[in-house]
């Protein structure tokens, strides 16, 4: 054909006139069109600073936790909050500063009822600190297995549905929990509160040479999180969290929820582990329950990731669970720990 190298070149060539012009309108300094990309780059960081709360501005109060890489004190900023302060020791190189502006640039994106609202940052090293509002309940953790609280099927099913819809936005907003737990969920007068999402990289694991298990933590981890654990945790060894392996999580809050217990009770670290990682599932003979409630938990622990639900389908689930807790019938047993690959 005559010329299809000179039609390729006309087109470029209007291209980068239309570039041009687009970053004229933006910029009248620079004609160049690469400029333009850097102006979006500086537009995030841009909209990032708006987020950033001077360290002095904050009033902080007492410690209300310590992790080993952040502290959590209680202060106030406008109002009550909680301040997440990442431990200084720890914030020494320009890796870790990129990694808590990733996750806080997330953070920042949500807006949702049953999420901790999310009011700013402080992102001059060495003070790293994220603030939140101050959650006034307590959490799951201390109602199941602190204060022994026994909730009826209704509650169950309630605090189920609230985690479902502020879990289901966070995978619709393509946002990874990476550490849902019920020492990460309030409950303050009947509204769930989730906390710490997306946060995991930079307040866990990543130091140290050895991997250190928290108490409790390993009840969370879908046996594709489980077989990628190695002793020695290296630093860019992250580990491979999905929102398949969050829905694993699910299933073990939803757990905890009714037998009031962690799952795998009783056994030894290295036996999780390995039971786990081989694809069996903790056993349900503490669990009385009707079919559907136990389905949940089944479907939700999945040894194949892509064959759990999406929280959209555990949300319609719960929706159809009677509110009363059903006796046993003779048809459906208690023994219904369907332990490996079912
Ligand atoms: P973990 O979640 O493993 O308990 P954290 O470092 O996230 O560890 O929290 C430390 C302590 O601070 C916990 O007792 C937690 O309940 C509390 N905490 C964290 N965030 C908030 C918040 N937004 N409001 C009130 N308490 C909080
Ligand atoms: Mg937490």
């Amino acid at each position: 054909g005559s010329g299809s190298t000179g039609t390729d070149d006309s087109e470029r060539t209007i291209a980068g006139r239309v570039d041009s012009q687009d970053s004229t309108v933006s910029d009248g300094e620079n004609a160049d069109p690469r400029c333009t990309r850097q102006n979006s780059v500086s537009s995030v960081s841009q909209s990032l600073r708006e987020w950033d709360i001077p360290y002095d501005e904050l009033d902080r109060g007492e410690v209300i936790g310590k992790g080993r890489f952040c502290i959590v004190y209680s202060g106030n900023w406008h109002g009550h909050v909680a301040i997440k302060e990442l431990r200084m020791d720890y914030v020494n190189d320009e890796k870790t500063l990129e990694a808590f502006k990733a996750e806080v640039s997330t953070f920042r994106k949500t807006r949702h009822e049953n999420l901790v609202l999310f009011m700013g940052a402080c992102m001059k090293p060495p003070r790293l600190a994220i603030v939140t509002s101050l959650c006034k309940g307590r959490t799951l953790y201390t109602h199941i297995h602190v204060q022994k609280d026994k909730f009826n099927m209704s509650k169950t099913i309630m605090i189920a549905q609230q985690i479902s819809q502020g879990m289901g936005y966070l995978h619709a907003r393509g946002i990874v929990h990476k550490d849902l737990k019920t020492k990460n969920i309030f409950l303050e007068s009947g509204k769930v509160v989730i906390t710490d999402f997306g946060l995991f990289n930079v307040t866990r694991l990543r130091r140290g040479n050895w991997l250190s298990i928290p108490p409790g933590w390993l009840c969370y981890l879908a046996p594709e999180v489980m077989r990628s654990l190695r002793v020695v945790q290296k630093q860019d060894d992250g580990l491979p969290f999905t929102p398949y392996s969050d829905i694993y999580c699910f299933g073990t809050v939803w757990y905890e929820l009714l037998c009031g217990e962690w799952p795998h009770k009783g056994l030894p670290p290295e036996a999780i582990i390995w039971q786990v990682g081989r694809g069996m599932k903790p056993s349900l003979a503490n669990l009385q329950a009707s079919r559907d409630v136990k389905d949940i938990l089944m479907a939700c622990w999945s040894y194949q990731p892509y064959e759990r639900p999406e929280f959209s389908n555990i949300q319609i689930t719960l929706n159809k669970l009677p509110k009363k807790r059903l006796h046993r019938s003779p048809s459906h047993p208690i023994h219904l720990s369907r332990s490996a690959e079912s």
